[in-house]
């Protein structure tokens, strides 16, 4: 498996991935995605839009804003709950999540090595004095405070006034925008149970330990869908909750691995009982084993009637659907697929790595799925002449009406094809001398680095055949 190091160092070289704000030293934990990185952060979410939301008939989308009414976190229970538990280091005042602590490796002056400094990995022993952590992992001095709760939502004022009737929060998830529009959904669609709302955006949370490149950061993006079922309802025999609940951990699955995830590097944790949110009846994260070990790439969790009812207490809505079987009113269950979008990124990214030797030299590839690789195809002119750019470059200006298309006629061309290899452009084609004549280019495949000479008339259908939709 690639290290993190290596997929930032060529997240940062190849226009990916930036640390925000470099140029002042950086802001703790914000990234900032180059002209790679939103390409391909784009596709992730069109192509998880497109299989969710536009290609199901029990799906629909909204776009909400992230400042709510502040009641939404008092109703959902983020304002008592959202918190986790931190200590502090009395010496270098850093603070840690309290249940991460052991999770870090920790730094030890060892007594029994005249106080020599080892750092030692997360959860074993000094080797030489048999001492287990105690202090700070990090400074190795500090004694640690008991645990506090920390509440991750950031607070901020509405209007010109900061008084703490103005205060409200950055959404810490999508989700709540879901439930307090669900009324207007519902009348607006004339939908049947079961539907979903799907939503893909902004969270903020203000986490007591981020890190781990974009795995875990301040700000970062969700795409979650909130799935309303009756829950008198009963399909295959099970109750519709339960059955919904696993039909889309099933649905979720597939979907990482038809871009690219390999079942290797996928599993589900079924969340313990004492490890469930207040809400939730039950939980299945879909984990993946990120450069940093195995760790929650998303959630789907069965929040039954919690929200909506909820939200129906403390806004004094009704929020219910009529069953016209049954003639009465019910508080639709909701299962709750939560992914986020830089994690997402982050494991197709690490999937997608390959190193090999070709010819005695290292070639560095990913091997993007087409439909989420950032460039789709690499115009490169054999070399740099009067004749053959302008044709490269036309021929690139004909793509570029379709796909996202490079054009590239400097430097050697075995350098230029390792360059689309590192980034993921799924076909270079190359225009030369014999171009002029025949009107036809060399096709070179990312994964095979096999070439096929095809006529500049049957381009673009090759390459609509290889590349999917798009
Ligand atoms: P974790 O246990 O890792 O803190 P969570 O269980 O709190 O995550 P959820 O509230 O279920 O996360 O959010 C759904 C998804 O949003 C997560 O599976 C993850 O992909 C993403 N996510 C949550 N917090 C962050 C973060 N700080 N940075 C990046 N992505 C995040």
């Amino acid at each position: 498996m690639v290290s993190m190091d290596t997929l930032v160092s060529l997240c940062k070289r190849r226009g990916f991935v930036f640390q925000s704000s470099e140029i002042y030293g950086g802001t703790g934990s914000c990234w900032d995605y180059g002209p790679l990185g939103v390409e391909l952060k784009g596709n992730i979410k069109r192509v998880w839009w497109r299989d969710f939301v536009q290609r199901r008939p029990d799906m629909v989308g909204i776009d909400a804003s992230i400042l709510m009414h502040p009641t939404v976190w008092k109703a959902s229970g983020h304002l008592e709950n959202f918190t986790d538990p931190m200590v502090d280091c009395r010496e270098c005042k850093l603070r840690f999540r309290a249940d991460q602590v052991d999770a870090l490796p920790w730094t030890h002056f060892c007594p029994a090595t005249k106080g020599n400094k080892f750092t030692i990995p997360p959860g074993e022993p000094c080797g030489h004095c048999a001492a287990r952590r105690t202090l700070c992992p990090d400074c190795g001095k500090g004694e640690l405070t008991p645990p506090r709760q920390f509440n991750l939502m950031f607070k901020t004022f509405m209007g010109p006034v900061e008084e703490d009737a103005a205060v409200t929060y950055l959404r810490p998830e999508t989700a709540q925008a879901m439930f307090v529009n669900f009324e207007n959904v519902l009348q607006s669609m004339r939908l049947k149970l079961p539907f979903g709302i799907a939503q893909a955006g902004r969270s903020f949370r203000n986490e007591i330990t981020p890190g781990n490149f974009i795995f875990r950061s301040r700000e970062f993006e969700q795409m979650e869908i909130e799935y309303f079922v009756n829950p008198h309802d009963r399909v295959e025999d099970r109750p519709a909750d339960e059955y919904w609940h696993d039909r889309w951990i099933a649905d979720c699955l597939a979907w990482f691995r038809r871009y690219g995830l390999r079942d290797e590097n996928l599993r589900l944790r079924e969340h313990d009982r004492d490890e469930l949110s207040h809400y939730s009846k039950r939980t299945v994260d879909i984990d993946y084993r990120f450069p940093i070990g195995w760790s929650e790439l998303m959630g789907v969790a069965n929040r039954t009637d919690f929200d909506l009812k909820q939200h129906a207490k403390w806004s004094g809505k009704s929020l219910s659907y009529f069953d016209e079987e049954r003639k009465e009113h019910v508080v639709p269950y909701v299962v709750e697929p939560a992914a986020g979008v830089d994690r997402a990124l982050l494991a197709f990214l690490a999937d997608a790595y390959a190193e090999e030797e070709v010819r005695g030299e290292k070639r560095v590839v990913l091997r993007f799925h087409p439909e989420l690789a950032p460039v789709k195809v690499a115009v490169l002119p054999l070399s740099r002449n009067a004749d053959l750019s302008p044709k490269a470059r036309d021929l690139a200006a004909a793509l570029r009406k379709r796909w996202n298309t490079d054009f590239d006629d400097a430097s050697a061309i075995g350098r230029r094809y390792r360059r689309q290899d590192e980034i993921g452009t799924p076909y270079c084609i190359t225009v030369d001398f014999d171009t002029l004549e025949d009107q036809a280019v060399t096709v070179r495949d990312r994964d095979t680095m096999q070439q096929e000479r095809v006529g500049i008339d049957a381009l673009e259908g090759y390459l609509a055949e290889r590349l999917g939709p798009c």
